[in-house]
């Protein structure tokens, strides 16, 4: 997928690789860079409870808990995010 960056001195077209990096206390976030200036675009954040309910979502079959999962995991990487910036 091709992205232009945002960084206004910079402005150029690249090619979006996400990337993983591992935070303290469980933490992941994926991300990726502008290769012309470097600058870091923070896509989402996971943590050990994402990822549980993630695993979870793969195994279920049951729909109503399926759809719960997914408004949970997006509820908390919607906080994730916030307290990463933060
Ligand atoms: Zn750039």
């Amino acid at each position: 997928m091709r992205v232009t960056c945002t960084n206004p001195d910079c402005n150029k077209v690249f090619k979006m690789q996400l990337k993983e990096k591992n935070h303290p206390r469980g933490i992941k976030e994926h991300y990726f860079t502008c290769k012309h200036c470097k600058k870091r675009y923070t896509s989402f954040i996971t943590d050990k409870k994402v990822r549980v309910l993630q695993k979870e979502m793969k195994r279920t079959t049951d729909v109503d808990r399926r759809m719960a999962i997914v408004k949970e995991v997006e509820e908390r990487k919607k906080t994730l995010m916030q307290n990463f910036m933060n």
